[in-house]
C-alpha cells in the first residue's frame, strides 16, 4: 500500500517535472521569436541586415557576465556614450541626447531614447553601424573599430552567415560527434596528465572507435581551421554560433567537400576516425584509433578549454532519441 502511494507521488512529481520542462521549452521558443521580430524590425528601419544585428547580440550574450537568463537582448551602450558627454542628468529626450552627441536614439517613435528599451538599443546600434555604411565590408569595419579584436569580428561575421543561411536564430539541434550506429566507447578523461609534448593536461574527451567511423559536426557553425598539427594530426576546428570552438583531432582523413569558411550543421560528416598525430605530417598508428574531441570557450579576451564530457552524454541521448 505504502509502496503504491510512493509510486504515485513519484509519478506525480515526474509529471510535474516534465510539465515544467515543456513550459520552459515554450518560453525559450518565445524569446527566440521575440528577438527575431526585434532584429527584423530594426532591419526595416535601417537596412542593416537582421542577421548581423542578431549575431552581435548573440556575441554580447556570450561575453557579458552579469546577464539575466531571460534577458531579451544583450547589447549595452556605456552610459556616457548613450546619453552624451555632459548630459549628466541622463535626459532621455532623443533630441537632447543628439544635442549632447550621444549615441542613444529613438527606435519606437515615443521621442525617448531609453537604454532599457530593446527597440531603442537595437536601432541605436544599427544607426552606429550605418555611419560606416551597410555593405558587409562597411559592417566589418564598424565591428573592427568597436571591438578591436580579430576573433570578435570573425565570430560575429560567421554567426551572421549561419543565421542568414538558416533564416533562423533558434538553432538548438545537436549531434554526437561519432556515428552512434558504430561501435565506440568513451569516458571522462578531461584534465588527465599527458605523456607526449611535455607537461600538458588532456584538453578533451577521447572517443575510441574503429578506423573509418564517421566523425560528425555536433553543432551549427563554421569551419575555422583544417590541416595537420603535431599533436592533433589531421584535425578540424569549428566555431559554433555561441562562440564555442569545437576541436576534432587524429582523423584519418576529411570528407571531400569540407573546407575552411564552410557552414556546417549537426550531423554533417567531417571526416573519419583515425590515429594521426604525434609526429610530422602523415604520422599515424602511434596509439589506438580514436576521436579526440575538445571544447573551448571564449570570453572576449581569452580562450580556455572546458570538459566536453557532460555535453557528449547529452548529445548522445539526443542522437539516440532521434
Ligand atoms: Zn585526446
Amino acid at each position: 500500500m505504502h509502496v503504491k502511494r510512493y509510486y504515485f507521488s513519484f509519478l506525480f512529481i515526474l509529471c510535474l517535472f516534465s510539465f515544467t520542462q515543456i513550459v520552459n521549452a515554450e518560453d525559450e521558443d518565445n524569446i527566440y521569436d521575440e528577438r527575431l521580430a526585434l532584429y527584423k524590425k530594426t532591419e526595416t528601419l535601417t537596412q542593416i541586415p537582421w542577421y548581423y544585428i542578431a549575431a552581435i547580440d548573440q556575441y554580447e550574450r556570450q561575453v557579458q557576465k552579469d546577464l539575466e537568463d531571460d534577458q531579451l537582448i544583450s547589447i549595452k551602450f556605456p552610459e556616457e556614450s548613450w546619453f552624451g558627454v555632459g548630459n549628466s542628468s541622463k535626459v532621455k529626450d532623443s533630441r537632447i541626447i543628439t544635442m549632447f552627441d550621444g549615441k542613444g536614439k529613438d527606435g519606437n517613435g515615443d521621442n525617448l531614447a531609453d537604454p532599457q528599451d530593446p527597440e531603442d538599443v537595437l536601432y541605436s546600434l544599427a544607426s552606429f553601424i550605418l555611419e560606416y555604411g551597410k555593405t558587409e565590408d562597411d559592417i566589418k569595419i564598424a565591428l573592427w573599430n568597436h571591438y578591436q579584436r580579430e576573433l570578435a569580428v570573425h565570430t560575429i561575421k560567421n554567426t551572421a552567415k549561419v543565421f542568414k543561411k538558416y533564416q533562423d536564430i533558434n538553432l538548438t539541434k545537436r549531434d554526437f560527434p561519432v556515428a552512434i550506429n558504430y561501435n565506440y566507447s568513451y569516458r571522462s578523461t578531461w584534465g588527465d596528465g599527458r605523456g607526449f609534448g611535455g607537461r600538458r593536461i588532456h584538453e578533451g574527451t577521447d572517443i575510441f572507435a574503429d578506423y573509418g567511423t564517421p566523425v560528425k559536426s555536433t553543432t551549427y557553425g563554421v569551419v575555422e581551421l583544417k590541416g595537420w598539427n603535431l599533436y592533433g594530426g589531421w584535425r578540424i576546428g569549428i566555431r559554433d554560433i555561441y562562440n564555442i570552438y569545437h576541436y576534432y583531432a587524429h582523423l584519418s582523413g576529411y570528407e571531400d567537400d569540407i573546407k575552411v569558411g564552410q557552414i556546417v550543421e549537426p550531423g554533417d560528416v567531417l571526416g573519419s576516425v583515425g590515429s594521426t598525430g604525434y609526429g610530422p605530417p602523415g604520422t599515424s598508428g602511434k596509439f589506438p584509433p580514436h576521436l579526440h574531441y575538445g571544447m573551448y570557450k571564449d570570453n572576449g579576451y581569452s580562450e580556455w578549454s572546458f570538459d566536453p564530457y557532460p555535453y557528449l552524454k547529452k548529445w548522445e541521448r539526443m542522437a539516440k532519441n532521434n
